[in-house]
């Protein structure tokens, strides 16, 4: 399978040479000096991976809307020590898609304003603040993508997995479409919503 992986930051860049190392075409750039448009590496991917060691959502959102276009398979990985958040793991309409992870991620935050600021600091500042890490935690991650890839995700697929680095324990947890998402889910407009023809039925 040919994959191109996104990086920013010392922990995602050894990750992605443990990747290269294990799978001869795996193809890797920096975040910073990412093109996305006439990129012949990316071009040649069946699977996008972007890890970063900071958030990254504008960036996840073009390439969430690439792989959409496209038909590929996409894996963001963002590092939030301890915690590694990956996913909603994308291959396909039926799963949910990145834009939707984020919308929920607002609507169910108490401090949804905070993570809106912090998330647009991270977008205009893209270079790394890296607080480190363990030297067993690349060979982790990799050995996770590594043991998914060998049935393309499907085990997976839509799901967002928390990895603790410390503790190595996985929560993972279903992300559902957005209404109104032309990417996922149902792609019903939210008007045509079931409640409503009840409401209009027992009200009018
Ligand atoms: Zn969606």
């Amino acid at each position: 399978m040919n994959i191109h992986m996104f990086t920013n930051g010392p922990l995602s860049k050894e990750v992605s040479q443990i990747l290269k190392k294990n799978i001869s075409t795996t193809t890797s750039i920096e975040i910073s000096e990412a093109i996305i448009l006439n990129n012949p590496d990316l071009e040649a991917a069946e699977l996008i991976v972007v890890i970063s060691d900071n958030p990254c959502v504008s960036f996840c959102k073009k390439i969430s809307d690439y792989s959409y276009k496209e038909k590929k398979i996409f894996v963001p990985i963002i590092i939030d020590q301890p915690n590694v958040i990956i996913g909603p793991i994308w291959r396909s309409a039926e799963d949910a898609c990145y834009h939707c992870y984020i919308d929920r991620i607002l609507q169910h935050s108490p401090v949804s304003q905070v993570l809106k600021e912090v998330w647009q600091f991270y977008d205009h500042n893209l270079q790394t603040f890296s607080t480190g890490y363990h030297p067993s935690e690349p060979s982790f991650l990799a050995s996770w993508l590594l043991g998914n890839l060998s049935n393309c995700f499907s085990d997976v697929r839509g799901q967002v997995i928390q990895l603790n680095l410390v503790t190595r324990e996985p929560i993972s947890s279903q992300v559902i479409g957005v209404h109104g998402c032309p990417r996922c889910g149902l792609g019903r407009e939210e008007k045509t919503r079931g409640y409503i023809h009840i409401q209009e039925e027992l009200f009018n």
